[in-house]
């Protein structure tokens, strides 16, 4: 297929965005996987905030982070995104260049435990005030489960209302594929 996928565009959304010694942040970094490539992504440089209400998230990213001996690039948080203009310092506000928010579960693990969209919408408020002009915020929505699909509509309303002068939206979503894959919503703040 020659359409790019979503996952690799929304590498490609972030590199697009940030490079070496910005600040960036990983919304949700479960894994860890988008924490290391936003590691990379930042170089010995950079700075990226991670945030997960989940201590596991943490133990396991910043094993992960330490295997490819980035550890020192990374501040992970065990709080909400929903805090992040006051979890990240005042002198970075204006300066974060990039953000990546992986909705939902963490797969194989509690279900229960999931993004829900008053908390994603107040994380992205948040970060269009404190980004620098041009950042991005990628969201990537997995809808295919009770309250992915409601932070989907949610998501989807809030994004539509914003005013394009503050911002530019995309949505990037294959719309013919079986079961719900997920998709994209990039914003980019514009231009002060
Ligand atoms: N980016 C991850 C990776 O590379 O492995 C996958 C993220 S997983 C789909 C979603 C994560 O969001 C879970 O680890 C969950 O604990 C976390 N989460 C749920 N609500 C959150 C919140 N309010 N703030 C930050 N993280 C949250």
């Amino acid at each position: 297929m020659k359409l790019e996928r979503v996952l690799p565009f929304a590498k490609k959304l972030l590199e697009n965005a940030a490079g070496f010694g910005d600040i960036v942040v990983d919304g949700t970094i479960g894994n860890g996987h988008d924490t290391l490539f936003l590691a990379e992504l930042v170089g010995e440089n950079g700075i990226v905030y991670g945030f997960d209400i989940q201590k596991a998230a943490l133990v396991v990213t910043e094993e992960r982070l330490r295997e490819h001996n980035m550890l020192e690039r990374a501040v992970l948080i065990q709080k909400g995104h929903e805090t992040v203009s006051t979890s990240i310092p005042e002198e970075h506000h204006g300066k974060i260049k990039g953000a990546i928010f992986n909705l939902g579960y963490l797969p194989g693990s509690d279900k229960t435990i999931t993004t829900k969209a008053n908390t994603t919408i107040a994380a992205v408020e948040q970060l269009l005030d404190i980004m620098a002009p041009e950042g991005i915020i990628v969201l990537v929505i997995y809808h295919g489960h009770p309250e992915g699909a409601k932070e989907r509509d949610a998501l989807l309303n809030f994004c539509c209302q914003i005013d394009q002068k503050k911002a530019h939206i995309l949505q990037y979503q294959f719309i013919n594929q079986k079961n719900n894959p997920p998709f994209i919503i990039a914003i980019e703040k514009s231009q002060a």
